[in-house]
């Protein structure tokens, strides 16, 4: 048998282990956090440093491929175990979805249509970037944000200053504001074979910056839904892509706008648990594995809502008899903190 190793111990990382397990592989997670919701469902554990070249290197030794729920791996800890053992997704889709300017520029290149964006490091750059975008704006850091941490609105030029304050002196991007509709994403899938699954787009609702609530089928025109399944075939093959992606796109009326990718299983295909019958998990160790995608053909509609800090005390209210209740296994319920989900099927697809 073979053993996956998983670089992030969270909850992806949790769901990916159950899906290989189904798959009768082995997972073995690298995390520097003890006690993560993964940890517990894999064979084996690692809890060290991403600098810690020993662990590194018995983790890498343990392993036959490498896999990561986690983007943020530092490139140092990446060179090491890709001397030793293959890492799938590679290295270029990493370098890209880490740095927002890098990932716009590549979307860019690849005929794909972004915010309008510009670097800013201090306060003559985001004057110079505000004159050529305009406001409203948003600043975000190049690196690290997730769930719409540390990002700052720009409604009119006089709010600069406070925005830049809190980049706290990190390089960051201004992006003019979209104005959407609504917002989808693709989950999609390569293989190693260089075959293409995407999943049905679903729709998002964020609240506080965190993704709430996901619905199949989005709100799309044919010939959008078909747009946004071309775009996420076309960013995977121009990366040589190996797994599952999650590529986030704007409705606007003047088409669709990619707002980022995610190089890993995302939380709006959290709905292919209980809507297809192959969801994204098991997608991407298929993927990874280097066996044959699956068909990632939906049969139900489904709601897809996330259980976010106290949530989770009202687990049995709000999946009610009709939903399937997924829980990552945390001990404390802090505010914003991902809990769990819960999926409703709301119907056969028609
Ligand atoms: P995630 O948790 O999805 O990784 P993130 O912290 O990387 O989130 P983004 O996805 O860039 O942040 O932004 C969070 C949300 O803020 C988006 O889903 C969207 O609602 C809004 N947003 C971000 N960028 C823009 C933009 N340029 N114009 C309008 N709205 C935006
Ligand atoms: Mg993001
Ligand atoms: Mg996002």
């Amino acid at each position: 048998g073979s053993t996956i190793g998983i670089l992030g111990g969270g909850q992806l990382g949790r769901m990916l282990a159950l899906a290989a397990a189904r798959l009768g592989l082995k997972c073995h997670v690298y995390d520097p956090a003890p006690d993560g919701p993964a940890a517990e469902v894999c064979a084996a554990s690692t809890t060290a440093p991403w600098d810690d070249e020993a662990a590194l290197r018995a983790f890498a030794g343990a392993v036959d491929v490498v896999t990561y729920e986690f983007e943020n791996v530092p490139a140092a800890s990446l060179d090491l175990i890709e001397s030793l053992v293959p890492i799938r997704p590679g290295r270029r889709a990493l370098a890209v979805s880490q740095d927002r300017i890098d990932e716009k520029q590549f979307l860019q290149d690849l005929g794909l249509t972004t915010a309008p964006f510009a670097a800013v490091d201090d306060a003559t750059t985001l004057d110079a970037a505000l004159s050529k975008i305009g406001a409203p704006a948003i600043l975000k850091t190049r690196r690290f944000g997730y769930d719409g941490k540390g990002q700052a609105r720009i409604m009119a030029a006089d709010e600069a200053e406070t925005a830049l304050a809190e980049m706290n002196g990190a390089p960051a991007i201004l992006e003019g504001f979209v104005e959407f509709s609504h917002e989808v994403s693709v989950i999609g899938a390569r293989g190693l074979d260089g075959a293409v699954a995407c999943f049905d787009p679903g729709e998002n609702r964020h609240q506080d910056g965190i993704l709430r609530e996901t619905t199949v089928p989005a709100r799309l025109s044919a010939a959008q839904r078909t747009d946004a399944v071309l775009l996420a075939a076309r960013i995977l093959t121009a990366l040589d892509y190996v797994g599952v992606m999650g590529v986030e796109l704007f409705v606007t009326p003047q088409g669709l706008v990619v707002n980022e990718i995610a190089p890993r299983v995302h939380n709006s295909g959290h709905w292919t648990q209980d809507g297809c019958l192959i969801d994204q998990f098991e997608q991407h160790i298929r993927a990874v594995a280097g066996w044959p995608l699956g068909d990632g053909a939906r049969h139900s509609d489904v709601v897809m809502e996330n259980l976010i800090g106290d949530d989770v005390d009202r687990v049995p209210q709000i999946a009610g008899t009709q939903s399937a209740i997924h829980l990552y296994g945390k001990a404390e319920a802090r505010p914003g903190r991902k809990m769990g989900h819960v999926n409703r099927l709301t119907g056969p697809v028609r």
